[in-house]
Parts: structure tokens; C-alpha cells; sequence
């Protein structure tokens, strides 16, 4: 069953026009990667599905329309995490707090459990628990942040290149635990990676963006054998 429903979807940066008539859907509970050269629109498509920039056409999760004004505010509360290229903290807070800030919607004894869990996952978020997220590394403040956005528990998460910041072997660490967490979660994944050799090896299903047209879906099987891809993305 698909839980996106993404239909002639347009967005760009005032007279840019980024994304061109997009289509595409998202089975529940698979994790999905959109591969795509520098500047073809990976970004842009995250925060348009999560209303940081405005869009045009038709984007429903699980029936209801993320695009329309009146749930922009509110797509949290429809099931949609976002965690967005960079940044994705309250330098303000500490970390504790920013996790809170995530699961400010669930149960109080459920954000308790939660957060136990996400510094068991994160040792390092447990040590800095009581610092501003503004002190932290690049690295660490990438890991709040996908902390962060799973306090929440997304039926839908948006991930836009998580490895950034992070040191290969966390990356790794984070990439063979992303199966792992959306099981536990029972969650679904929209990926943006530059790093498409890690991320073809644990996505379900690949995108291409191309300029901002999306290709047709494939099985992330299919893509990792293609010899295309491998020369423009797997350096191959
Ligand atoms: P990258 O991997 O380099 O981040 P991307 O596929 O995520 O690439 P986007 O960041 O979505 O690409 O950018 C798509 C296009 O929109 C680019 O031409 C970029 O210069 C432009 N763009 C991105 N952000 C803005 C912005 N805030 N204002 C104006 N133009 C922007």
C-alpha cells in the first residue's frame, strides 16, 4: 500500500523552478533513496513535501494533502519527520531538550523510554546530554538531530543526507541501524544521499532526479548492477 502519493509536484526559489510535474509513490514501509547530481532538486523535494518551501500539485500521505495551506503547520502531526541537510537542532537547547522538543507529542512515560533508547544509540548525545546543541560538533549535531526527529516516531521520515558530518564509520553504524530503527518504529524512509553505494545497499526501492524530473522507480537491487549508475554515482 503506498503511503505517499506524490502527483505533479512543482517547486522552485521564486522565478526558479526547481522540481518539474514530479511523480511518484512510497510503499509503507519501505526505505526509499533519491539519487541525483549536485543541484538536481533532492533538497528542494524534502522541504517541499514538509512545507518549509511552497509547492504546487498534490502530495498525500496516507489520503491526507501535506500541500495544502492548512496543513503545512501541522504535517508533525500527520506522521512527517523531517530532518533536514545540515542543522536540524535548537542551538539554544541542550540536547536533552531538543529531544524532548521531538516527542513533545507523545506520552510523557513513552518520551522517558525514547530518550533512554536514543542515548544508548548515541553515547555520544548521553555524554553531552546537559550541553547546548550549538556546542556541539557537526557530527554530534547530525546525530541529534536524526535523534531528534525519531523522538517523534515519523510514519514518514525525510532524511536529507544524513552521512554529512558524520565520520564514515558512524555513518556506517547509522546506515546498518536505519533497517533496524524502521522496523522497531514501524516507519518509512525517504533518503537523499550523496553516498549512493551505502545507501543502494539498504534501500528497498532508488529514484532518480534528473534536473528536477524524476525517473520512474526501480528496485534498489536493480540499480546497484546497472552500469549508468554505477559510473555516475558509485564512482564506479
Ligand atoms: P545538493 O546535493 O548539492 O544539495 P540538491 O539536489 O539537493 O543538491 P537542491 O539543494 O534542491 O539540490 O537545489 C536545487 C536548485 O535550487 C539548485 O540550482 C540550487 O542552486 C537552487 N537552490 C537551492 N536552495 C536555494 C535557495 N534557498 N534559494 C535559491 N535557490 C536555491
Amino acid at each position: 500500500m503506498s503511503l505517499l502519493t506524490v502527483e505533479h509536484l512543482n517547486a522552485g526559489y521564486g522565478s526558479l523552478q526547481v522540481l518539474d510535474d514530479v511523480c511518484f509513490d512510497i510503499e509503507e514501509g519501505t526505505i526509499t533513496v533519491v539519487l541525483g547530481a549536485n543541484g538536481a532538486g533532492k533538497s528542494t523535494l524534502l522541504r517541499a513535501l514538509s512545507g518549509m518551501l511552497p509547492a504546487t500539485g498534490s502530495a498525500r500521505l496516507d489520503g491526507h494533502e501535506l500541500l495544502s495551506s492548512r496543513q503545512r503547520r501541522s504535517v508533525a502531526r500527520l506522521g512527517l519527520g523531517h530532518v533536514p541537510e545540515g542543522r536540524g537542532t535548537f542551538g539554544g537547547l541542550t540536547v536533552e531538550e531538543n529531544l524532548r522538543v521531538g516527542g513533545h507529542h507523545r506520552p510523557a512515560a513513552e518520551v522517558e523510554d525514547a530518550i533512554k533508547e536514543w542515548y544508548d544509540f548515541f553515547p555520544r548525545l548521553a555524554a553531552r546530554r546537559d550541553q547546548l546543541a550549538s556546542a556541539l560538533s557537526g557530527g554530534e549535531q547530525q546525530m541529534l538531530a536524526i535523534a531528534r526527529a525519531l523522538m517523534a516516531k515519523p510514519r514518514l521520515l525525510l532524511l536529507d543526507e544524513p552521512s554529512l558530518g558524520l565520520a564514515p564509520k558512524l555513518t556506517g553504524m547509522l546506515f546498518g541501524e536505519l533497517r533496524a530503527i524502521r522496523e522497531r518504529l514501524g516507519m518509512t524512509v525517504l533518503l537523499v544521499e550523496q553516498n549512493a553505494h551505502l545507501s543502494l545497499e539498504i534501500a528497498d526501492d532508488a529514484l532518480l532526479l534528473t534536473a528536477g524530473r524524476m525517473g520512474p522507480k526501480q528496485p534498489a537491487a536493480v540499480l546497484r548492477e546497472d552500469e549508468q549508475i554505477k559510473n555516475a554515482y558509485l564512482g564506479a
